[in-house]
């Protein structure tokens, strides 16, 4: 499998760490509920089908992706820098 790091190109998957569901960027605040908290912590889809995913390009340029990717066949739908996607 190959990632298209957008800063450096097509790359072998094993230059990069997969941290988890995209929707760990997507922290509760700090006062927010004992049960929003256990949700962010606990709760995760298991989707068979497009996933979006956080990977960090930890043996290339650093920088934390945002990777579409079907979990089905392993084809990347899309990558953008994991920052470009914060409000
Ligand atoms: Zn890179």
């Amino acid at each position: 499998m190959r990632i298209e790091c957008p800063q450096c190109g097509a790359r072998d998957v094993r230059e990069f760490t997969y941290l988890g569901a995209a929707v760990l960027a997507d922290r509760p605040d700090a006062d927010a509920t004992t049960e929003a908290w256990q949700d962010y912590v606990h709760l995760r889809d298991n989707p068979a089908g497009p996933h979006d995913e956080l990977w960090h390009h930890a043996m290339g340029c650093s920088a934390w992706l945002r990777v579409r990717r079907n979990t089905l066949t392993h084809e990347i739908l899309t990558v953008t820098m994991a920052q470009e996607d914060r409000t």
